[in-house]
C-alpha cells in the first residue's frame, strides 16, 4: 500500500530497517496494532509505518527518514492524550514505549527517566528512596505528554508542577541534533519546553529534582447527595485557603440514585497533626458517607484512581481554568451531573495551589498560574452508539460553565481550534512562536496543540 507520499509503506519499512535498532512495525504486525491503541478509543489512525525506539540514535534517525521522506510525525510517550495526539495517519509514529531507563541519585535528589516511562514506574522507582516529585494522579499516564504540558499532580501545592521540577532534558530537534536543554544550554528551549507540550522535539530522557516524601495524609471524602451544594461550597472554601501542604481535587458524578455525588480527594504532604486539624472540616462535614482518609505510602495514592480509567472506553473531553467556584457555577455543575448520560463520566476540579500556582507566568512556558482549579468534564463511555448522547451533554455543560473560564490546560485539548489554542498558551504565546521559529521553522512537529513558527511556515 502506497501513503500520500512518494514513498510505499514497504520501501519505508525497509530502508528505515537499515539503520535504525529499534522495531520497525508495519501494517501486517499484530504489534503494530497494540502500538497504534492509545487510551481513547475514539481515536483509531494506522500510521504508515511504527518504530519502537531503543535509544536516542533511532529517534534521530526516525526524524530523519520522516523529514526525507516528506511524512508526518508523532511521539507516543504513555498514549494518555485524549486528543490522540500521539498517533499520525499514514505517516511515522516513533513510540517511545520501550525507553523505560530510570536513573535515581539519592544523594543529589535527582531521576533521570526516559520518555516511555508511565508515571507508576516512575513512582515505583523513587519511592525506593522516599522520594517523588510531582506527576499526574493515574499511574498509567506517561510522564513525557504529561510534563511537556506542565503536570498537575498531588505536590503541586508543595513543590510546582511537574514541568516546574524538571532540571534538564535530552531532546532531539527537528534537525535532527540531539542537544542537552537545561537553564545554562538552549535556555530559550529549556523554557519553551516547559509547558509547550510537544511543539519542539522529541525528549529522550528528563531530570527531574526530587523531593522527600514517604507517607501521606489522604484518600477521599465522600458527601450525602443532599448536602451537595454545600459540601462544595465548603471545599471552595478549604480549598481556597489552606496551607501549601494540602493538594485536592473535587469530582461529581451522577449517582446510583440519580442524585449528584461529589467526593473529594485530599493530600496533606505535611506533618500529620497540622494535616489532621486543616482536614476537619471537611471530614466533620455531612457526616461523610464515606471518610477513608489515611496515612498512606504516597505511591498508594498515586495509584488509587486508576481502576476508573480503564483503556478501551471512548471519551471525550472539555476542560478549563475555573478561578472561583460561586453558587451559581455549583448549580450548573449538580444540575447538569444529575443527568450524565453514563455512569462512568465525572466532571472534576483538579487543583492548582501554593508553590504551583506563585510562579511568575513567564518563568516556564506554562503560562496559568493562579491558585485555581483544572475544571474537567470527563465523559467515558462503553458504546459508540451513546457518543452522540455523551458528546451532547458535554458540550452543552461546557456553554454552560464558560462564563466562569479563562484560559485552558494544554494537556486537556481536543481539537478545539486556534483561538483555544492560543488560550492554552495565554500570554507565552508569541515568545513560543518565537522559539519555534529558531528549533522548527518548518513544522515538523505539528500533530500537537499546533505553535506556529513565527513567519507563519510550515503547517501544511
Ligand atoms: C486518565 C488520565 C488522567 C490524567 N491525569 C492527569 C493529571 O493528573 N495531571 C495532568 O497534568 N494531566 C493529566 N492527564 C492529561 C495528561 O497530562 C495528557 O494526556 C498527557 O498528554 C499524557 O502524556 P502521555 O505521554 O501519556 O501522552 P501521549 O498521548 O503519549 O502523548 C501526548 C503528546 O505528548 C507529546 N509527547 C509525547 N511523548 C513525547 C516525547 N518523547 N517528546 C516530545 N513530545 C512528546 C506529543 O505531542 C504527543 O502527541 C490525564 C490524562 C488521562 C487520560
Amino acid at each position: 500500500m502506497a501513503n500520500s507520499h512518494s514513498i510505499s509503506h514497504e520501501e519505508l519499512l525497509e530502508r528505515l530497517g537499515k539503520v535504525v535498532q529499534g522495531r520497525l512495525l508495519g501494517a501486517g504486525d499484530s504489534a503494530y496494532e497494540e502500538s497504534r491503541r492509545v487510551f481513547n478509543a475514539m481515536i483509531e489512525r494506522r500510521p504508515a509505518a511504527i518504530l519502537v525506539c531503543s535509544d536516542a540514535e533511532d529517534v534521530a534517525r526516525g526524524v530523519a527518514a520522516a523529514r526525507e521522506y516528506g511524512l508526518p510525525i508523532s511521539m507516543k510517550g504513555g498514549g494518555h492524550s485524549v486528543a490522540g495526539n500521539a498517533v499520525c495517519e499514514d505517516g511515522l509514529m516513533l513510540d517511545m514505549s520501550s525507553m523505560k531507563r530510570i536513573l535515581v541519585d539519592p544523594e543529589r535528589n535527582l531521576a533521570v527517566a526516559e520518555a516511555g516511562v508511565t508515571l507508576g514506574e516512575f513512582d515505583a522507582a523513587t519511592s525506593t528512596y522516599g522520594l517523588a516529585t510531582t506527576l499526574g494522579v493515574v499511574s498509567m499516564t506517561g510522564i513525557a505528554g504529561l510534563t511537556l504540558g506542565g503536570g498537575i499532580g498531588w505536590l503541586n501545592g508543595k513543590h510546582g508542577l511537574a514541568c516546574d521540577n524538571v532540571l534538564s532534558m535530552s531532546v532531539v530537534t527537528a534537525d535532527g541534533q540531539r542537544r542537552t536543554v537545561d537553564a545554562g544550554q538552549h535556555e530559550d528551549l529549556f523554557w519553551a519546553m516547559r509547558g509547550g507540550g510537544g511543539n519542539f522535539g522529541v525528549v529522550v530522557s528528563f531530570t527531574y529534582r526530587l523531593h522527600p516524601v514517604t507517607t501521606v495524609l489522604a484518600g477521599p471524602i465522600s458527601y450525602p447527595p443532599e448536602q451537595a451544594a454545600d459540601a462544595l461550597r465548603l471545599y471552595h472554601q478549604v480549598a481556597s485557603t489552606a496551607p501549601d501542604s494540602l493538594t485536592t481535587a473535587a469530582s461529581v458524578t451522577r449517582g446510583a440514585d440519580g442524585k449528584p455525588a461529589v467526593s473529594v480527594v485530599v493530600c496533606w504532604s505535611g506533618p500529620a497533626e497540622e494535616g489532621a486539624e486543616v482536614l476537619r472540616p471537611l471530614r466533620e462535614f455531612g457526616p461523610p458517607t464515606e471518610d477513608a482518609v489515611a496515612l498512606i505510602p504516597y505511591r498508594e495514592l498515586q495509584r488509587m484512581p486508576d481502576a476508573g480509567f480503564p483503556s478501551g472506553r471512548l471519551h471525550y473531553w472539555k476542560a478549563s481554568f475555573l478561578a472561583d467556584l460561586q453558587d451559581e457555577a455549583i448549580g450548573t455543575i449538580l444540575r447538569f451531573a444529575a443527568a450524565a448520560p453514563s455512569p462512568y463520566t465525572g466532571i472534576g476540579l483538579q487543583q492548582i495551589t501554593g508553590a504551583a500556582s506563585r510562579v511568575a507566568p513567564a518563568a516556564t512556558a506554562f503560562a496559568h498560574r493562579a491558585r485555581q482549579y483544572d475544571f474537567l468534564i470527563l465523559s467515558q463511555w462503553e458504546d459508540a452508539a451513546d457518543s452522540p448522547a455523551n458528546i451532547r451533554w458535554t458540550r452543552e455543560l461546557f456553554d454552560a460553565m464558560s462564563p466562569h473560564f479563562r484560559g485552558v490546560y494544554v494537556n486537556n485539548l481536543g481539537d478545539e481550534g486556534s483561538d483555544r489554542v492560543r488560550d492554552a498558551y495565554g500570554s507565552n504565546y508569541d515568545r513560543l512562536a518565537a522559539v519555534k521559529t529558531v528549533y522548527d521553522p518548518d513544522n515538523v512537529f505539528r500533530l500537537n496543540q499546533n505553535i506556529q513558527p513565527a513567519d507563519g511556515a510550515g503547517g501544511a
